[in-house]
Parts: structure tokens; sequence; C-alpha cells
């Protein structure tokens, strides 16, 4: 038996033609080795050079980039040297499972066509046995009905569903390299633990050799066994996982590490600050509204919270917990079908056009996406300048003066007006993007998901500039994410969405220790920790759910997924509000005492 490592990479470098029309080299002289069954996770930021690598393992280069240097995935060598070119055993000895499977998938094909797909065009088996191969990988990886599930549409599944099914796809030719790009990054936190236990089981299984590109450490902490820190294209350091996170030698993983856990930036939660924001009993939805007043697609039920001057408001849940419409609601983007919404003490109008300009100024709203939200063609200078001219019909000096006002509160240089917003990185149209709320000198601004694009380390950098805002201008937040522990650490109090109903609210320390809504215990516990061995815990393995238990609009919406239903209450009537003694109200059949046991 050969000792000579499965994959060997030697002095990789990869070169492009840079804005200058010159070579730019964005990968320089990057060695590893990956042994036979082992999977090594590429960590590191965006621009670092993980997703260039992983490609370059396939002989890809992307726009033509030039690659040199020695690769060798079994026999396979970038030139074919070693007996067959790396480019020729795409799909086949080398394979790949992408961030989006809904977008890899063809929406008009049974997934299973799809699945045994490339086991029939590189003739590795026959199509009988294809099937079976995949049935068995279905089952590994733990989807429902394995026999069947094939025989459905890419879109009668899941996102947690498809992304295993593009597993199974990766592994039906039985390959020498699984090279996973960010795989689970699109999924909500829940589905990703699921996911994540399935790659886990699979790989082991199938003893297949891996490469995990990922912006997470602790992602990479469950699936790998040796990590390698690349940033800007060199490698920072590389070591197996344990040794790596205790005992990180390099600065910049040091750096990283760090920033994988969000600090408190909040400061200490004031007493009853005077109502600014004031939701009430708040229904909203898409689509044609019906006789009784529902919308075709509901999407919020009765939800009520209310924001004081110069306070912060985090609010959680999944996609499709209706989080956004929140947001929406508030800034008059949609038309309630029930409810009210007040600002310092006046009615808001329901949508934009009914407001006053004053109104318009005192709320403001920030997207996730910097991207589409800012005119790539204007200066930072124009964007600015525009909402200075409509709110306060600022001009000349002044609104210049002021420009570069807003570009020192958040920490960009005033330079920074001339330049054009294609220009800048995600972290500093972010902050232009900022910029543009403060512009309007709100009293409120929405911030919808406002980091989640970000990379850990830049995410940790706006959070720190929100919170300093907020100290030294007295402006409140609603602050939408997906992740708990952003909104812990800006916000001082948490409400937590689960399909448009509030399940649970109360200050931030009360999310600390239980007890919890059934729905916020799930969505605390699926964050993984930095510590490897985490995934194979028993309290992260999902209790099963009472799966006979339906979903009905009149009882608890969480129902047919929580793990702690009980037959015969929660299936009756809908839930009570119950106060915990920590303060926090959760909307649940169960006990205070039951919730912490
Ligand atoms: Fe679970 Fe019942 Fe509580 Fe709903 S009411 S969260 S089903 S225990």
């Amino acid at each position: 038996m050969s000792l000579s490592p499965h994959v060997e990479v030697r002095n990789l470098a990869v070169t492009v033609r840079g804005p200058d029309g010159q070579p730019l080299r964005i990968i320089d002289d990057v060695s590893f080795d990956v042994a036979r069954g082992e999977v090594l996770a590429l960590i590191g930021e965006s621009g670092s050079g993980k997703t260039t690598i992983a490609l370059s393992l396939m002989g890809y280069g992307r726009g033509g980039a030039a690659i040199s240097g020695l690769i060798r995935v079994g026999d396979a060598t970038l030139d074919g040297a070693g007996g067959a070119s790396l480019a020729a055993q795409r799909g086949r000895r080398i394979t790949y499972v992408a961030q989006s499977a809904a977008a890899a998938f063809n929406p008009s094909r049974r997934v299973i066509d799809q699945v045994i797909e490339p086991a029939l065009i590189h003739r590795t088996e026959s199509a009988q046995a294809a099937r079976a191969r995949a049935i068995d990988l279905f089952r590994a990886l733990g989807l429902p009905g394995p026999e069947t599930i094939g025989s459905r549409y890419p879109h009668e599944l899941s996102g947690g569903q498809l992304q295993r099914l593009m597993a199974a796809m990766a592994l039906i030719t039985q390959p020498d390299l699984v090279i996973f790009d960010e795989p689970t990054t699109a999924l909500d936190v829940t589905t990703q633990v699921g996911v994540l236990q399935a790659f886990r089981r699979v790989v082991r299984q199938q003893g297949a050799t891996g490469v995990y590109v990922s912006h997470d450490l602790a992602v990479v902490a469950q699936m790998a066994d040796q990590i390698l820190v690349l940033n800007r294209g060199r490698v920072r350091e590389q070591n197996r996982v344990a040794a790596l996170l205790e005992a990180p030698a390099d600065d910049y993983t040091q750096l990283l590490i760090a920033a994988a856990h969000p600090v408190v930036k909040a400061q200490p939660i004031p007493a009853k600050p005077e109502p600014l924001l004031e939701i009430a009993g708040i229904s909203a939805g898409y689509g044609p509204i019906d006789r009784a007043g529902r919308p075709a697609y509901p999407v919020l039920s009765d939800v009520s919270l209310t924001i004081g001057r110069g306070a912060a408001v985090g609010v959680i849940g999944e996609s499709g917990s209706g989080k956004s419409t929140v947001a929406r609601v508030v800034a008059g983007l949609l038309a309630p079908v029930a409810g009210t919404i007040s600002l310092a003490g006046e009615t808001l109008a329901p949508t934009v056009s009914g407001r006053t300009r004053e109104q318009l100024r005192r709320v403001q709203i920030v997207f996730q996406n910097a991207d589409v939200a800012l005119n790539p063609a204007h200066s930072v200078g124009d964007i600015l300048g525009r909402v200075l001219r409509f709110y306060h019909d600022m001009h000349g000096a002044d609104a210049q003066r002021r420009v570069a006002e807003l570009l020192d509160l958040i920490r960009l240089p005033a330079t920074v007006a001339e330049r054009r917003c294609d220009e800048l990185s995600g972290g500093q149209k972010q902050r232009v993007n900022l910029a543009r709320a403060l512009a309007a000198d709100p009293d409120i601004i929405l911030c919808d998901e406002v980091t989640s694009a970000l990379d850990t380390v830049v995410r940790g950098a706006i959070l720190d500039l929100l919170a300093d805002l907020r100290r030294d201008l007295g402006v409140a937040y609603l602050f939408i994410s997906h992740d708990i522990a952003t909104v812990k650490a800006l916000c001082d109090e948490i409400v937590v969405l689960y399909k448009g109903t509030r399940v649970e609210s109360g200050r931030r320390d009360g999310y600390d220790t239980p007890p919890f809504h059934p729905y916020t215990d799930l969505l605390i516990g699926s964050v993984p920790e930095l510590r490897p061995g985490w995934l194979a815990d028993e309290s992260v393995q999902a209790a099963a759910p009472l799966a006979h238990l339906a979903e009905s609009p009149d009882l608890c919406r969480f129902l047919p997924r929580c793990p702690v239903a009980m037959a015969g209450r929660c299936d009756v009537a809908p839930p009570p509000l119950r106060e915990m003694s920590a303060g926090n109200m959760v909307l649940c059949h169960r006990t205070e005492a039951e919730l912490v046991g």
C-alpha cells in the first residue's frame, strides 16, 4: 500500500489578469496534503482564495486564471503527467457539492435521474446498480422515504433535502475526492445541523476524502480532520482541528477565532425608556385579501412589540418566520391587514404614500444586500447628498461638510465620498448604507440582516459600529437577524418569531439559560460550537417530534416540529402566554418547571 498522500498540492500558484492588465497572483505558494479518508477544511474570509484553490483541484481556473505548481489527486495530475488530468476526472473521480443545490438541480426532472446521471455518463455502473446505490446514499444521508424520495421533483423538496441530494450526486461515482464548497451556508441554522450530521455520517461510512471550503470555523470544527487557514491567497497556518483551535499559532487564526464569538457590545439595558415605536396586533401577508380580511399568503399573525427611545430590539427566526416582513410593515412598504404602528405616540399610515416626509425621515431601513441597495454608478457623495437634500434641504458646502461628518461617523475616510460604490468592499458598502440611513437623522433604523452577508471579522466591526452609533447618537434599532449570537451582542430585548407568531420575548439576559420556548431552545442549540465533537453530542441529536400532531392555525404553530409537544394539551387548545421568573414571555402549554427540565 502506498504511503503517499491521497491529495498532494505543492507550490500552487494561481495568476489572473489584474485591473491594470498586469498578471496578479491571487494564490501564492500553497502546499498541503490530504490523507485518504480524511477531510481538510480550507478556511478564510471572502477573497482569501479558498474557493479558487478548491476549483484548481478540479483543474479549473475561473475566468482563464493560470494554475501552476503540482496538484495530484489519486493518480490524476494537473497536466495529466500522472496518468490522467484533473479536468478529465471532474464529475467522476473528483466531484463537487455547491452552496445552492436548488440552483444546481433541473426543475423539470425527477431527482433520482439527476442523482444517478454522473454514474451513467461516466459508466461507473449500470442504471439499476446506480439506483440501488442512490437509495443507500439517501438512507445514509437521513432523507425521509429513501425508496421513494427520488421520484419527486426539486420544487417538492426543502433546501436541506436538496443539499443532501446533491451530496448523494457527488458520492454516486465513489469519487477520489469530494469538494464541499460552503454547502450549508445558505441554510437556516436548525436545518444546517441535520445536514452537517448527514454529511459527516456519509463521509465516514464511504471513507470519502474531502476538501471542505467554509468561512465558519465552528462548522469545520465538526466536519474536518485538519484545517488550513488562508488569508489573501497564502497559507497562514495548517494543523489538526483540535490543536489549531486550542493553540492557534498565527495571529490571523487568533483573529478568526476571536471573531467567531461575538462579544456583547450592547449598553447596560436601560430601565423602561419612553416608548418610541409601538407595533400593536399586526397581521400581514401577501396576495389578494379574502372577505374575512385574510391575505392569500399570511405571514404575520397578531405581532406586537415596543421599542423605547434609543433602545435596540432584536427579532430572530428562521427564513419564513416573517421577521423581514415586520421591517417592511414598519417601513410602510407593506400595508398590514390588521393592527397599528405608532411613532412617538403618532399613528403612522399603513404605507409610505400616506406618511409625512418628517415621519419618513424618522424611520429608516437598511437591507442585507448593500450591493442591491446602492446604485453602483453613483459616488458615495452623491448617494448621501441626495438624502441630505430630500430631508434637510441641504446643498453645496454644507452638504459636503455633512457628508464628511457622516463618513467619519461610519469610520471611512472623507476621500471615499469621491469613490463609486462598485469600487468598495462588502463591509465598506454596508457602512455607506448605514451612513445613508444616518443622513436622514432618524429616530430609529430598521436593520434587516445587515451583517448576514459579511465575513465574521467584518461583521464584528459593523456590530461595534452600530453599538457606538447608538451610544453616541441615541438612535434606536429594530435589528432583524437569523443569528441569535449577533442579536444578543447588540440588543437589549429579543423577540423570537416562528411562522409569523411571537413565541417568546424578553431581555437578552433571559436568553442565557433555560427556561426557553421549545423553538428558542432549538435555535440556541443549533448554533455550532467552536469545539470538535459538538455535533456528535447527545444534546444536539434532534429529539423526534410527535409526527402525528398536525399543524393548525388555531393551535401552537410549532406543534408539528416540537420535540416536547404533549398530546391531549398542545393539540387541543391554543397555548397560553406565560411569564417566566426571569421576565421572558413564552407562548407555550408547558409550565416554567417543565421547560427548565
Ligand atoms: Fe411545544 Fe406544545 Fe409548547 Fe407548542 S405549546 S411549543 S407544541 S410544548
